[in-house]
């Protein structure tokens, strides 16, 4: 019944996390009742796809340049690295105003069954990046305490081994207390974030 375009949005909606097909016909029936808003969707959909990049070294986003401006920035300790699943849980971090050295966004959780994906690509990329560093790199694991999170945070540790017995100075830490276990870093309020950085261990 629905024409093949508006067909194709849909199912475009649905590929976006967490919508599913009843919510993204809502946003294709939202975005063609409201006059302009689908040119200005458009519009930013590709000014965004024009001027925004991933930065080369810590896949947060970038304006213009290969690098984003936290990696940029000449006061941030490139050997502290925050290393998280995913790009909202370092804007979170960067909340808390006290962490003051670079992120490395996976991107997902390691799977083991899939070595193809996003988050063993870049871990290829860290660990490599990390290899070639001659001054001591202090890793922060800082994924969610639920059972991918730990697996990933593990698996990135036996990665590491055999650079530490290469003598490479790498320290990974955990987040300390105040996450419990299972509790989404995404909904854990600023506090918590910062007491957990700082009592990392
Ligand atoms: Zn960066």
């Amino acid at each position: 019944m629905l024409p093949s375009q508006l067909q194709t949005l849909i199912s475009q909606f649905t590929r976006l996390p967490g919508i599913g097909p009843r919510q993204a016909a809502r946003f294709a029936f939202y975005l063609l009742r409201n006059e302009g808003e689908i040119s200005s969707l458009a519009n930013t959909l590709k000014s965004v796809d024009e001027s925004i990049k991933l930065c080369e070294n810590c896949f947060l986003p970038s304006y213009d340049s290969p690098a984003c401006t936290i990696c940029l920035s000449p006061t941030r300790d490139k050997n502290t690295i925050c290393v998280v699943e995913k790009e909202t849980d370092a804007l979170n971090f960067e909340k808390t105003g006290q962490f003051q050295g670079h992120y490395f966004v996976l991107g997902g959780f390691i799977d083991p069954l899939n070595k193809e994906s996003v988050a063993h690509e870049r871990l290829n990329l860290l660990v490599k990046k990390t290899e070639q560093t001659q001054e001591p790199v202090e890793l922060i694991l800082a994924l969610t305490p639920r059972r991918e999170g730990d697996f990933t945070s593990l698996y990135i540790e036996e990665q590491l081994k055999p650079l530490k017995e290469q003598g490479v100075k790498i320290k990974t830490t955990r987040l300390g207390r105040g996450l419990s276990s299972g509790a989404e870093l995404e909904y854990a309020d600023e506090e918590t974030l910062k007491n957990a950085l700082e009592g990392r261990k």
